[in-house]
């Protein structure tokens, strides 16, 4: 019952947002004053995105980042928490009419990687940088939110801003992340009834990607541990072959993907790691292999662990071996509401041409921005970064990537007319509608 009374509040929250844009849209002056905005602070824009990138701070550490966020938002009179799931920050921003709530959510770490650009403001913290470009997230997040502020006169409702420590993770033994964020209430007080986010992506400046439904894959980690039996490398009929029934269980899990899912419904799984063994002329009694399953879905995400230890299960015990498996659930898939997908296209549609607005296939990298998904309807998308006038760009985790900064610009007025486009939507739908989120 709770869950049919949910979808009629998302049906209904969708609804209002559809009306919304056939009645109204960003009309041309504020876009003028949105682009005049932009324009007027580009300078004070990249110098926050350098200082960012110069002081970069890994997960559930980033505290001058913090600072700085902070120190930018409350100026602007917006209600700012700090603290927010350890080193969060949060900045309400209510319009000068009443309306519902929007969420707009960046990413704030970094990545323990020593950077290889020879920017002028590349990272002065030895083996720590912006390698993923939470930099940038940041920086149009912020500028979205002295823009918007600027006309918040005009808003129908308020937008949330949510500046999320550890999306790459957070350190060994702690929370952090989506998770951590959504537990101490950042989609409630008030109730949040969509949530927007964007990644950069090493496709040409001008380009944004997309798509109505899974956009990235879910990612869960797996060991499975082969207790055989050791013995003199020369006589293995002594003991049982740790290395040599590691290498059918890695050869089995391969054609779980091939034989044995839909070829519809993709799904990936490596084993990135193995360790074992203890000399060349010893039969190894212990081997351990470690990998990553990533899914569009969550039947292919409960079937392959299964599967896998099945496998691993078949194999040791028809030798006389044994095992063990361990399996931890991360973050889900990212799940683009494919309704609200569909309702804010025309907005991209109209700001970058339709050819610069490319439906993608998802990627098998993960983001901890499906964790809000998995609350309330989310859109995410991928912008282009990379300077068109190079060939190249390094990827996302280099060493030596290094956007676009006239992305930020960019990324600014595509986020300021997406969230207005959301929120104009009349009046029959009241914030009190959406309290049930
Ligand atoms: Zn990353
Ligand atoms: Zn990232």
């Amino acid at each position: 019952m709770f869950r049919g009374h949910k979808i009629l509040k998302v049906l209904l929250f969708l609804i209002g947002i559809f009306c919304a844009l056939i009645a109204e849209g960003v009309d041309k002056n504020t876009a003028l004053i949105i682009d005049r905005e932009i324009e007027k602070n580009r300078a004070e824009f990249i110098k926050t995105r350098r200082f960012f990138h110069m002081y970069p701070e890994l997960g559930n550490r980033e505290y001058k980042t913090a600072k700085l966020i902070a120190s930018k938002l409350i100026p602007l009179g917006l209600e700012v928490k700090t603290g927010v799931a350890k080193t969060g920050v949060t900045a309400l921003l209510e319009g000068g009419e009443t309306g519902f709530t929007i969420a707009y959510r960046a990413d704030m770490d970094a990545l323990p990687i020593q950077e290889l650009t020879e920017a002028p403001y590349r990272s002065l913290i030895p083996g720590v940088m912006h390698a993923c470009g939470h930099d940038i997230h940041m920086s149009i997040a912020l500028g979205t939110a002295v823009v918007l502020n600027s006309i918040k006169g005009k808003i129908r409702g308020s937008i949330k801003f949510i500046f999320q420590p550890a999306e790459e993770g957070p350190p060994p033994g702690e929370e952090g992340g989506a998770r951590l964020m959504i537990k101490e209430g950042v989609l409630d007080r008030p109730p949040v009834g969509a949530i927007f986010g964007l990644h950069v992506w090493p496709e040409n400046l001008g380009k944004v990607y997309f798509s109505a439904g899974p956009i990235m894959a879910s990612s869960d980690w797996f060991r499975i541990t082969i207790k055989a039996k050791s013995s003199h490398a020369a006589r293995p009929h002594e003991g049982i072959d740790a290395i040599a029934l590691a290498s059918q269980v890695v050869l089995g899990i391969q054609t779980i993907i091939s034989r044995t899912l839909d070829p519809a419904d993709p799904a990936v799984i490596t084993i990135g790691k193995i360790s074992g063994g203890e000399r060349s002329n010893t039969i190894a009694k212990e081997v351990q292999l470690e990998g990553t399953i990533r899914t569009l879905g969550e039947k292919n995400r409960k079937k392959i662990p299964q599967s896998i230890e099945n496998i691993a299960r078949g194999i040791t015990h028809s030798y006389g071996a044994d095992y063990t498996f361990d399996y931890r659930k991360g973050i889900p898939s990212v799940y683009n509401h494919p309704e609200l997908a569909k309702i804010m296209l025309p907005t991209l549609f109209n700001l970058l041409g339709e050819e610069n607005v490319k439906e993608m296939k998802p990627q098998f990298v993960a983001e901890d921005f499906s964790c809000y998904c998995q609350e309330i309807p989310g859109f995410f998308f991928f912008l282009g970064v990379k300077d068109p006038a190079k060939e190249t760009s390094a990827p996302l985790h280099s060493p030596s990537f290094d956007p676009d900064e006239r992305s930020i610009f960019l990324g600014i007025k595509i986020m300021c007319h997406l969230l207005l486009d959301c929120l104009h939507n009349p009046n029959y739908l009241e914030r009190t509608s959406l309290a049930a989120f």
